[in-house]
């Protein structure tokens, strides 16, 4: 199918994309990579007057790797595959983003899409919950940042006002003990469930654990009870058995074309096992 019609902007600056954004208000939107928003614009179920392309704001770009961790919010998913300081600081991002879609759909698909959609398939804003990011806001009215635990609020429904702008994302440098498992029918598809963990160890015991599943509610669910079942534990069965129940109890699946609830149910359980199992095995 073909778009509506709209206008085309390409500002350099972001103080211009705001401007843009505060003059035609529901009317514009920004478009990052394109692999969302675009297909949602051909199917008729976006319509909008002017489309900002935000691919010359300078200050989008960029990943900084020190103990923290700053990502613009235009870094494409490629790029996450591929920054060497990123694959050492942080490698869960490049396990993950190996899992998305396709190399064609990863050229273009940025980090700041992929969490600002509030898609609950995508895979980056359960990672996101799971690394503890904060999200940095820029609109008419100055910056402000938001923790990815508080920014998604139902399907497609974010704590971002309609006329900011996700600038970057940022978070601390994460342990080694790290894990993205994730079930998809096929390669290309979204998640049927995946699970994002995050291990330290300390005498050889569980010191700290962050756990976040994707498209098993209709947000992202970062399961505190999850994670601390497994602190204190040398994560042996009992443990985390306890694990997977209290992420069982946190979840809210629905039956679609991906499966009936139980069905995801058990694959969300399985993922779990299996994240926790190589998480734990690289601490
Ligand atoms: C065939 C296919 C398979 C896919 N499979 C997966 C998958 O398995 N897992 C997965 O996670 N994703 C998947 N995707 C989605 C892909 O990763 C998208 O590219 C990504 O979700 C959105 O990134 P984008 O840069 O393309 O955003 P766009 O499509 O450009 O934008 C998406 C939305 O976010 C808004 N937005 C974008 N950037 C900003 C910003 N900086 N500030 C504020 N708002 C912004 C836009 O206005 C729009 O509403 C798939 C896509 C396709 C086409």
């Amino acid at each position: 199918m073909i778009p509506a019609a709209f206008e085309y902007h390409r500002p350099s600056e972001l103080s211009a994309v705001i401007a843009l954004l505060s003059e035609h208000g529901d009317e514009a939107r920004v478009v990052a990579g394109g692999h969302s928003l675009i297909p949602m614009m051909k199917l008729r179920m976006a319509a909008l007057d002017h489309l900002i392309d935000l691919r010359d704001i300078a200050e989008l770009r960029g990943i900084e790797v020190g103990a923290t961790i700053r990502i613009g919010a235009m870094t494409t998913q490629h790029e996450l595959l591929t920054h060497a300081g990123l694959a050492e600081a942080a490698p869960i991002l490049a396990e993950a983003a190996r899992q998305i879609a396709d190399p064609q759909v990863r050229y273009l698909g940025t980090l700041g899409g992929n969490v600002a959609n509030g898609d609950p398939g995508n895979d980056m804003p359960g990672l996101m919950q799971c690394l503890d990011a904060r999200f940095t806001l820029t609109g008419p009215d100055g910056t402000r940042e938001v923790a990815a635990r508080d920014f998604y609020e139902a399907a497609y429904m974010t704590a971002r006002e309609d006329d900011e702008i996700l600038v970057a994302i940022t978070f601390p440098r994460p342990g080694a003990g790290h894990a993205y498992e994730k079930q998809k029918r096929k390669i290309g598809d979204y998640a049927t469930a995946a699970a994002a963990v995050q291990l330290e160890a300390a005498d050889s015991k569980v010191s700290a654990a962050s756990i976040a599943m994707t498209n098993l509610s209709d947000v992202p669910v970062w399961s505190a009870a999850a994670g601390a079942a497994l602190v204190g534990s040398a994560c042996g069965t009992p443990a985390v058995e306890a694990a997977v129940a209290a992420m069982l109890a946190d979840i809210d699946p629905v039956e679609d074309s991906r499966g009936p609830v139980e069905f995801k149910k058990h694959v969300a359980a399985t993922v779990l096992r299996r994240a926790i199992a190589r998480a734990w095995s690289r601490v």
